[in-house]
């Protein structure tokens, strides 16, 4: 990898720990697992394949992101928001689109919606630098209205373009704009939520092999109806379950 590779991946992973800093475990309703447990039963990495494609994505950022104006959002924004963690990750969770913070720090996740879902992941044994996290909009829309069809429009390539490097085993699409948008489909996230959907990648070496996607509740909305956290759970657990990540919601963990 060229000197210029390397700085970025450098500053990645440096954002990475930046993130780890900034965000809190306590009160999701589960004991978590972490490390070395969750370590125990997944693929053994390649590290060469992870430094590559995580040189992929510095370069999608950094070429065509940072200085994306495809819509009008790109005028307001404080800084884009890419995405963050593992570029080898088996799960990949996406996200609406930034928050006030999100846009701040230029990290996915890290405003009060991002802790929870910090805790969601932990409760599955997972670490956030095990999965990755993105969104279907890369700049934040003003007031955090929904995102327009547009906007959508314009920014799901790159969301694409990352999810066709990454090749996760399973996708989490958190709240309805994530899940509508990549299942193609305008039902509500109550009736999606609960099982897997085939999600196709198209033009990706999987060879029409679809990705399992998960449809749960945005972790913004657990946080104003705190009722709904076991269904959320319920979805995490039918995960770890076809991942075969040890913990509560697996009977082998
Ligand atoms: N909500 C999202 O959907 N994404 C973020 O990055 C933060 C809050």
């Amino acid at each position: 990898m060229t000197d210029e590779g390397m700085d970025r991946v450098r500053r990645v992973l440096a954002q990475q720990l930046e993130t780890d800093r900034l965000v809190g475990l306590r009160d999701w309703p589960v004991a978590a697992t972490v490390g070395p447990r969750a370590a125990s039963t997944a693929p053994v990495p390649d590290p060469s394949c992870a430094v590559e494609k995580q040189s992929k994505l510095a370069k999608l950022d950094a070429e065509q992101v940072k200085s994306c104006t495809l819509c009008e959002l790109s005028q307001r924004r404080k800084n884009t928001v890419f995405g963050v963690g593992n570029a080898d990750a088996r799960l990949v969770f996406v996200g609406e689109a930034p928050g006030a913070e999100e846009d701040r720090q230029g990290i996915p996740f890290v405003g009060p919606a991002g802790q929870l879902l910090t805790k969601m992941i932990l409760a599955m044994g997972l670490r956030r630098e095990d999965v990755y996290i993105c969104n279907i909009l890369k700049c934040r829309p003003p007031n955090n209205r929904d995102p327009a069809a547009e906007e959508i429009a314009a920014c799901s390539p790159y969301l694409m373009e990352q999810l066709s490097v990454i090749q996760p085993e399973v996708i989490v699409a958190l709240g309805a704009p994530a899940a509508r948008t990549l299942l193609q489909t305008s039902e509500s996230i109550g009736r999606l939520r609960g099982r897997f959907h085939d999600f196709y990648l198209s033009g990706s070496s999987l060879m029409g092999q679809p990705i399992p996607l998960m449809p749960t509740y945005h972790p913004a909305y657990l946080l104003r109806s705190p009722g709904e956290k076991a269904k959320a759970w319920a979805d995490l657990q039918l995960i770890m379950a076809r991942m075969n990540l040890p913990g509560p919601g697996n009977a082998a963990g």
